[in-house]
């Protein structure tokens, strides 16, 4: 869609940001044409700073399960913001959502709040060091845990859509002490802990990795990584700052039935405002500062905006919405692939509740080493097609797609319609 707005915004915005975006999956590169300047959302709709409506499938990249400008949330914010929007001191309700996350996420005994994923990652692993006295780290090629040094090592989407496998200005000494696993591979992480004895402080995962498309666990992975974690004395970190409170109330590790020592959450948590936490054993918990020796801190952790935002958020996500969520994906995932069998497009649907990708050009993706094999040449063609028709992806095949609740029937129907249209134009190139 050649949209003036956009386009003049753009140029403006690449003068003073670089690549014009602050965060650079925004930018378009990996599907080629502009970014959409974005004026407003509504429910489960975009509008374009030209006015076009948009279907949205990224969701802000997932903390839009209720749709945008959901009444409740809003409303929570702007009452909040009227009676102050920092103190840089304890507010109640930190402690009501610290008591609603404890509540609902199994592992979850004590948490600490934050501003980013990003924040929560680093913290939780910093604090899995400082517990169990050891420097080494396990991660899972292609999963993504935010962009602390030490995490960008094989980190999937950002820097796979970017065509970067490693950030620069990552030391090689700091990289040094990450070691990389292969996702679904229980041997691989064997082979780790048997070359590193007694030096693993964590195996941190992406329970479902969203960050180089939607891949769901093998049976038994995830049992299978945290048994590894228990004999050999590391922690498992479970990263659900992308699947809690999406996959379910209690995010994969209800739906998988597996406990991590420490779990990262973000993105859904804070409705729409920078708001994380990171969680699990008291045991462990305790040993952060001020009852520790390992320091955390944040100028506008448990921000009293954005814990109403997060309150209303949570408040909202009964039963029903993860029933709702599972039809609307169940049909979005048949309409794909009948769409895709009738213009006789190579794609692989995957999806997992609320978050889905189309691999095109492969047939089963499990890990990093697969989804790198897909075709993004026909998914770039997919994404500009469904663009035009007025629907809005992630703009990477590495990047999984999220919908809410309010992508009801027309709204699916549409998408579909758009669906077959524009995988016939892939069939074409
Ligand atoms: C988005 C994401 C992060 C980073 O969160 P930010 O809020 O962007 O810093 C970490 N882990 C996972 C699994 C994510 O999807």
């Amino acid at each position: 869609m050649s949209d003036q707005v956009s386009k003049s915004l753009h140029a403006r915005a690449q003068a003073r940001i670089p690549g014009g975006v602050n965060s650079p999956v925004r930018a378009f590169r990996a599907v080629g044409g502009d970014p959409v300047y974005i004026a407003r959302g509504e429910g489960p709709y975009l509008y374009g700073a030209d006015g076009a409506r948009y279907i949205d499938y990224v969701g802000s990249w997932g903390p839009m399960v209720l749709g945008h400008a959901n009444p409740a949330i809003t409303r929570a914010i702007t009452d909040a913001a009227a009676l102050g929007t920092s103190f840089g001191a304890p507010t109640e309700r930190e402690v009501l959502f610290a008591e609603a996350l404890c509540e609902t996420v199994p592992g979850v005994e004590m948490v600490r709040l934050c501003s980013s994923g990003t924040e929560a990652c680093m913290s939780a692993l910093r604090l899995a060091r400082g517990f169990t006295g050891r420097e080494k780290i396990i991660k899972f090629e292609g999963c993504y845990h935010g962009h602390a040094d030490f995490l960008l090592v094989k980190a999937g989407s950002g820097l796979a859509t970017m065509g970067v496998p490693d950030s620069a200005g990552v030391p090689a000494s700091v990289a040094a002490n990450t070691l990389t696993a292969r996702f679904n591979d229980l041997a691989s992480v064997e082979a780790l802990f048997a070359a590193h004895p007694d030096s693993v402080a964590a195996i941190i995962v992406e329970p479902v990795v969203g960050n180089m498309g939607c891949v769901a666990p093998r049976e038994g992975f995830l049992a299978g990584l945290r048994a590894l974690a228990t004999r050999h004395g590391a922690l498992l970190v479970i990263d659900e700052v992308m699947t809690g409170f999406r996959l379910g109330r209690s995010g994969a590790s209800g739906r998988y039935g597996v406990v991590g020592d420490l779990i990262t959450m973000g993105k859904i948590v804070g409705g729409g405002l920078p708001l994380a936490a990171f969680g699990g054993r008291r045991d462990v918990m305790e040993r952060l500062a001020p009852l520790g020796p390992v320091y955390q801190a944040g100028t506008l952790s448990g921000n009293p905006v954005a814990t109403a935002a997060g309150l209303a958020m949570l408040e909202q996500l009964t039963p029903g919405v993860y029933a709702a969520l599972e039809d609307i994906g169940a049909a979005l995932e048949a309409g794909f692939r009948e769409a895709a069998a009738a213009a006789k497009v190579r794609v692989c649907v995957q999806r997992v509740g609320a978050m889905w990708t189309l691999f095109f050009g492969v047939d089963a993706v499990t890990d990093w080493q697969s989804a790198s094999a897909s075709d993004t040449a026909r998914f770039a063609t997919w994404h500009r097609a469904m663009l035009a028709r007025g629907v809005y992806l992630p703009p990477s095949q590495y990047e999984a797609a999220f919908h809410g609740v309010l992508h009801d029937a027309t709204v699916v129907a549409e998408t579909l319609r758009a669906a077959r249209e524009a995988m016939a134009e892939v069939a074409a190139r």
